[in-house]
């Protein structure tokens, strides 16, 4: 007080208006002449004091004061009035025409705390205000405090208070993303059921195995699948034991390659049930699902009982076998008939009946061909294939199936280099529908007036047949499933060639029965080559 009576009125007053940047140099240069509260020479103490710590606060604080509620408001409380709108016309206005969209909720805090109640405390409250041009969703953390004047007369409300619309919004988020993820936890719970009941609806058997300790869990339909009681302990070698020798160690491989590969497996195997010794047969699948924070690495897998599918596959094996039996008797003397006629009518004049025989020869040869392929498919199929083996010299047998093949090749130009004297140990009729298949499938796949190339060379202790022709070739994606029971591929150029997908299958599972290979390189649009080998006789 000792200072204010040695100073001039004028410094007097910039000791209290001074500081606030913005707000400052607002307030020390507006005409408070034309307000209820008239020039800052005639302010009362208490108004000056009050705003001197409104402007040098860095909070955001605001006052309404006198009774029209005229209003400051420093620098960090700017900002909550937006870039368009109140600013800055808000200062030196009455509160209530300021803040009309608010007027009702604010109205009642600051009769409240003028009438000498206490000091209001409102947190994160959602505010509308009206700033940049449009109502606003605006939370506020705020105080309402009264400013009494010398004579103790309550004059003004000061404001402090602080925007916490992104801490608000903030957490919303984060009240949403905990929101989701309760929920994708719950679907996740919902599907886990779902696959439970699938499960036990479909009768299937699981089992869970920890890869490193070998533990094994199965479930009571699995036990029951594999003839053990829903409460004895099984291991991995119970039900490896199980399954009859000669699928055993397939199994097992299948398994560990699974688990070194981390890819899934799915087998069909039959099994001997321990206590009730019934035969089954059954397909299982499992998967490697690597160790993580929460669990170790565990193989994991299904096993569904398929036993009465296998034995209507059987029963339709067996039938096509025996009806494709019962055929072929007439059918190859049909064959020879129609070969001792084309060979009577060679030396008579008459084109027409011989050219209609040739014909029929043909048609006879297709039928035959297809009328085999069933036979050893049924054959295979029920693990019945035997193989008569010879040794014989392949060249011999690839000139006569060209020869017998001759009639259906008259539309294309055969080359057979280069190809020298080779023995074979194998069954010479299968090995011939091997070449047979292959030199039929270069007619059928390339177009009239074409090469189709045959030779077999000798290296590497194997004797190796190549079929190459100049046809439509095979497009990458086909080639993985070409040897696959009933694969075709489908494109419009192959839509009206007739064939049941059947014979590259057939080629495949007799080389491997031999211990050979087969395999294919191909070029859409220029050709392919089919390769087969086999091991020489010693
Ligand atoms: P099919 O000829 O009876 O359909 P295959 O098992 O002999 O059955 O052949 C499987 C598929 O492979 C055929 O449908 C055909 O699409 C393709 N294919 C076989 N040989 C050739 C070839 N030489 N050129 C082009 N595609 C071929």
């Amino acid at each position: 007080m000792q200072l204010s009576t040695e100073t001039s009125p004028q410094t007097h007053l910039q000791s209290y208006l001074e500081g606030g940047t913005e707000m400052g140099a607002l307030i020390r240069s507006y005409d408070w002449s034309g307000t209820a509260l008239g020039a800052p020479d005639q302010w009362s103490q208490s108004l000056l004091t009050t705003i001197g710590i409104v402007l040098k606060s860095r909070f955001p604080m605001c006052l309404w004061w006198g009774t029209e509620l005229i209003q400051f408001y420093n620098d960090a409380y700017r900002p909550s009035l937006g870039n368009e709108g109140k600013h800055p016309k808000a200062l030196g206005q009455r509160a209530e025409e300021c803040w009309p969209e608010i007027w009702p909720v604010i109205k009642p805090l600051i009769d409240q705390v003028l009438s000498g109640g206490e000091s209001t405390w409102s947190e994160d409250q959602l505010i509308p205000i009206y700033r940049n041009n449009r109502i606003e969703n605006v939370y506020w953390t705020f105080s309402y405090s009264k400013v009494n004047d010398t004579s103790g007369k309550p004059v003004g409300v000061l404001v402090i208070c602080s925007e916490t619309t992104d801490k608000v919004n903030t957490m919303a988020k984060i009240e949403k993303t905990i929101t989701e993820q309760i929920i994708a936890r719950k679907k996740v719970e919902q599907a886990e059921e779902m696959l439970r009941l699938s499960i036990e609806a479909a009768n299937v058997g699981t089992w869970h195995m920890d890869v490193a300790t070998r533990k094994f869990i199965a479930s009571t339909r699995m036990k029951e699948l594999y003839g053990y009681y829903p409460d004895e302990e099984v291991s991995y070698d119970d039900v490896l034991n199980r399954i009859p020798e000669e699928y055993r160690n397939k199994v097992r491989l299948a398994v560990e390659q699974a688990i070194a590969s981390g890819e899934s497996y799915s087998i069909e195997h039959p099994v001997t049930g321990y206590h009730d010794q019934t035969p089954r047969w059954v397909r299982a699948l499992g998967k490697l699902y690597p160790g993580t924070s929460d669990h170790t690495a565990h193989f994991s897998g299904l096993t569904l009982d398929i036993t009465e599918q296998k034995r209507d596959e059987m029963r339709k094996n067996d039938f096509i076998g025996m009806v494709s039996h019962e055929l072929k008797t007439p059918l190859t003397s049909l064959n020879g008939y129609l070969q001792l006629l084309i060979a009577r009518m060679r030396k008579t004049e008459d084109t027409f009946i011989s050219t209609s025989l040739e014909k029929a020869y043909v048609q006879v040869k297709k039928m035959s061909t297809m009328i085999n392929g069933f036979l050893n498919i049924s054959r295979l199929e029920s693990g019945k294939i035997h193989l008569d083996m010879e040794i014989f010299d392949l060249d011999q047998l690839i000139r006569e199936i060209i020869e017998e093949t001759k009639p259906t090749l008259q539309h294309h130009h055969l080359s057979l280099s280069p190809c020298l004297p080779v023995s074979v140990y194998a069954d010479r009729e299968k090995i011939g529908s091997v070449i047979s298949n292959l030199l039929s499938n270069s007619i059928k796949y390339s177009p009239k007036g074409k090469i189709i190339e045959i030779s077999c060379i000798t290296h590497d202790g194997v004797a190796e047949v190549r079929v190459r022709d100049e046809g439509m070739g095979i497009k990458p994606q086909a080639i993985e499933k070409l040897f696959e029971r009933f694969y075709r591929v489908e494109t419009k150029h192959t839509q009206n060639i007739s064939g049941f997908g059947i014979g590259l299958y057939l080629c495949s599972e007799i080389l491997l029965h031999h211990g050979g290979s087969i395999w294919v390189e191909s070029e859409i649009g220029v050709g392919s080559t089919f390769h087969f080998s086999l091991p020489l006789a010693t």
